[in-house]
């Protein structure tokens, strides 16, 4: 399982990045922005670290970043997590995930996803040796088909994980869906632990927390991250937050995982949750034009393009260039062309995979510049 060779082997992001590098291709595989983010939220950074908070923060995380995650919550969603008992500051959404699943599922327990699914999803549910059961997210819109849905629940169903606004796919759940989720987990008595990571970045439409639907808060953690908010994804702080009991025990997962995390970089994301309303606009509509930027010179080059409402990714479909394969086209694209992507079926399982076999994913955190020169040599692919 561990091994490079093994199931979990080298992730797709990295696999990805390291061609890109070694062929000096444009990388819009791997979701990282390529420029930093708020000059405010660095100098917070920086001031930190001078004025000597570089030794461990308490586990739970520094209070002043607790207190910003709950007053974030308030002002944009109405809800009150007490900062004290029902916050959780981690080392990225990342270890939130890790210590969410490592806290609730023992070997044997079924952990329902939708699919295609991020990578770490499926190596932590593995690691657990929990069975990972998905749901598929239909194109054109990446919903799920709401009688499938049920059918993937089962009394064994112990966690349904989501990820709204949905990497890859860039679906944004609307309500409907979100209340099909609530009723079938309250049903089967399963958790619902939410990664909303990339919840202010929508493209017109709004971002509904599930843990804000009648029923769902007492099960439900949310997971987000200062990573793709504010753009600082190497700073690696991410929060969770839900009822006192479900954190408690994620708590305990995590003192044995990282203990603490960075502590002059919470303070500095305190600042960072502190910015007006505008920050958080500003960046949503920034993401937008570059989504519509990299989608238009998509077309332009005969991929089939399927416009994401949330989130730094669009999905393209490789067959009407005549190319069925995008596992296949995406490790031969930065020598052919000069441009990275993901394919997305490594983020689906074998069913998933084929029905998902001529779709990739490109990121458009990207300077304007570089998005329309990558579409400019994809272009070149027809
Ligand atoms: N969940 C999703 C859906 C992601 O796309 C990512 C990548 N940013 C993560 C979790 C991991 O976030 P972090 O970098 O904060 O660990
Ligand atoms: N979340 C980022 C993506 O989907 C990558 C994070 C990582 O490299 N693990 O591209």
């Amino acid at each position: 399982l561990l091994s490079p060779e093994g199931t979990l082997g080298v992730t797709i992001f990295e696999e990805m990045t390291t061609l890109a590098l070694s062929t000096g291709a444009i990388n819009l595989g791997q979701g990282f922005p390529d420029e930093d983010g708020p000059a405010e939220i660095k100098a917070a950074a920086q001031s930190a670290i001078a004025a000597g908070a570089n030794q461990y923060a308490p586990g739970k995380g520094v209070p002043a970043l607790r207190e910003a995650i709950a007053s974030h919550q308030q002002r944009f969603y109405g809800l009150n997590p007490d900062p004290d008992t029902e916050v959780l500051v981690t080392t990225g959404a990342t270890e939130a995930i890790a210590a969410t699943l490592l806290a609730f599922i023992q070997p044997g327990d079924e952990v329902l996803t939708f699919e295609p699914f991020y990578d770490s999803y499926g190596a932590i549910i593995g690691m657990a040796g929990a069975k990972h059961v998905t749901a598929p997210l239909l194109a054109p819109d990446f919903l799920p088909d709401l009688a499938m849905l049920e059918s993937s629940f089962s009394t064994r169903t112990r966690v349904v994980l989501l990820n709204n606004p949905h990497n890859p796919t860039g679906a944004v759940f609307p309500e409907s869906v979100l209340s099909m989720i609530v009723e079938l987990a309250a049903k089967y008595g399963a958790i619902i632990v939410s990664d909303e990571v990339y919840e202010h970045l929508t493209f017109g439409v709004p971002h509904l927390p599930i843990t804000s639907l009648p029923g769902a808060a007492e099960r439900t953690i949310t997971i987000s991250s200062a990573g793709k908010t504010f753009s600082f994804t190497g700073w690696k702080i991410g929060w969770l937050s839900g009822p006192a009991h479900l954190v408690a025990a994620v708590r305990t997962v995590k003192q044995f995982l990282t203990y603490s995390s960075g502590t002059p970089f919470q303070s500095a994301i305190a600042v960072g949750l502190g910015l007006p309303d505008e920050f958080y606009t500003g960046i949503a509509d920034q993401l937008r034009r570059k989504r519509d930027i990299l989608a238009q010179g998509l077309r332009a080059a005969g991929f089939g393009v399927y416009n994401p409402s949330g989130t730094y990714f669009i999905n393209v479909d490789t067959a009407p260039l005549g190319i069925r394969d995008s596992v296949d086209l995406a490790r031969r694209l930065p020598g052919l062309v000069g441009v990275a992507a993901i394919p997305v079926p490594v983020f689906c399982h074998p069913e998933g995979a084929e029905r998902t076999r001529s779709l990739l994913r490109f990121a458009f955190c990207k300077k304007t510049g570089v998005l329309q020169e990558a579409a400019e040599r994809l272009a070149t692919l027809k």
